[in-house]
């Protein structure tokens, strides 16, 4: 007997054992425990306080899973739900349906699909929704919740209730009804009112099969994001010596400064290489520039010799620009070197297993 659907509120129970498959797979008398189905997560739970179990569906029956299960049909056993995580569930589910009842309600959009792990989200029949109506939304969503509409559900015989979505079922139709805004055909559990659910919060949009999915926080997985979201601000705020209405202005003004001294830095080390290239010979090894900068300095001169080297893990990175062809077979002795890297038009950029600068001197001097 499926209890859970008399009561979605019982955390654990003490029943009989009355069918066991290949062993670890246990039916009891009396379930409590939710299988996965529409979207909902399976519940999780420990047997006597001791044996983790899972909930999984076989022959059209709830059975759960013990590793190693030491029963035997007849005993009986306690088993206790992983409360947290169903009640966390349950609030998803709700506010999904509240979310869609929403959405049907005020905007005429429909759901096709719902997904309800972790940030849950649900996929619209639209191919564009603008921001405006998604935080009005939300807004009403928090209205709702702050109304305290009941959650019913009940069994009807009845094809001709006017539900959100239409079913082809005319028997024994599971409804859920949330007072004022949504009923539905749902195998699924709720909690019992909105307030329950408490807040949620629009995180975010992706289009798929070219319709929009949103994406949505509630319950504790909104609660961590807080926690995340306040820290995140407390740190921005000790940063930048800024209240948190000021946080967008502060970081931008640290990202303009950043782009501007690091322009300096370019223009300065461009002067630098210059400088160095009095008699158009420049051999050097490099800790702290771009090897590209000596290509964008050198693009203007008709006689050049550079050879640059910057040193990553075990290995150089290099470049060599020979306007003048003063080393004859350069791309020779780089792929005898066992160089890597692309060589043309007198410009050899790439990366070598040890220091060529001795190599390139002797070269340069014959
Ligand atoms: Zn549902």
């Amino acid at each position: 007997m499926k209890e859970y659907y008399k009561n979605s509120y019982l955390k654990e129970i003490d029943t009989k054992i009355i069918n066991i498959l290949d062993k670890d797979y246990i039916l009891v008398k009396d379930i409590i425990t939710y299988e996965e189905k529409g979207g909902q997560s399976s519940d999780i739970g420990l047997v006597n306080d001791k044996y983790e179990f899972i909930t999984i569906v076989k022959d059209n029956d709830v059975y759960i899973k013990i590793d190693n299960n030491p029963f035997k049909v007849g005993d009986i056993i306690n088993i206790k739900i992983d409360w947290n995580h169903r009640y966390n569930s349950m609030k998803i589910h709700s506010a999904q349906h509240l979310l869609s009842g929403l959405l049907y309600k005020y905007y005429n959009i429909q759901t096709k699909s719902v997904h309800m792990q972790n940030n849950f989200s649900i996929e619209t029949d639209q191919k564009e929704i603008e921001k405006d109506i998604i935080l009005d939304l939300e807004k009403r969503f928090n209205k709702a919740v702050s109304e305290n509409k009941k959650i019913k559900s009940y069994f009807i015989d009845d094809d001709n209730i006017k539900l959100r979505r239409s079913i082809k079922v005319k028997e024994n139709i599971r409804i859920v009804e949330i007072e004022d805004y949504d009923k539905i055909a749902c195998g699924g559990l709720h909690v019992n009112s909105t307030s329950e659910i408490g807040p949620c919060y629009y995180l975010n949009s992706e289009k798929v099969r070219g319709h929009i999915r949103l994406f949505f926080i509630v319950g504790s997985l909104l609660d961590d994001k807080v926690s995340i979201w306040r820290k995140n601000s407390d740190f921005i705020t000790k940063l930048t010596s800024s209240c948190d209405n000021k946080h967008i202005e502060s970081i931008d003004k640290v990202f303009k400064e950043k782009k501007e001294l690091e322009y300096k830095v370019i223009k300065y080390q461009k002067e630098i290489i210059e400088n160095k290239l009095s008699n158009n010979i420049l051999i050097e090894e490099v800790s702290d520039i771009d090897l590209n900068l000596y290509f964008q300095v050198t693009k203007n001169y008709e006689d050049v010799f550079i050879c640059a080297i910057k040193k990553l893990d075990n290995k150089y990175n290099f470049i060599i620009i020979d306007k003048n062809n003063r080393i004859n077979n350069l791309k020779d002795i780089l792929i005898e070197n066992n160089a890597k890297g692309s060589f043309k038009d007198n410009i050899y950029r790439g990366i070598i297993d040890f220091n060529i600068l001795d190599l390139i001197r002797k070269n340069l001097n014959e």
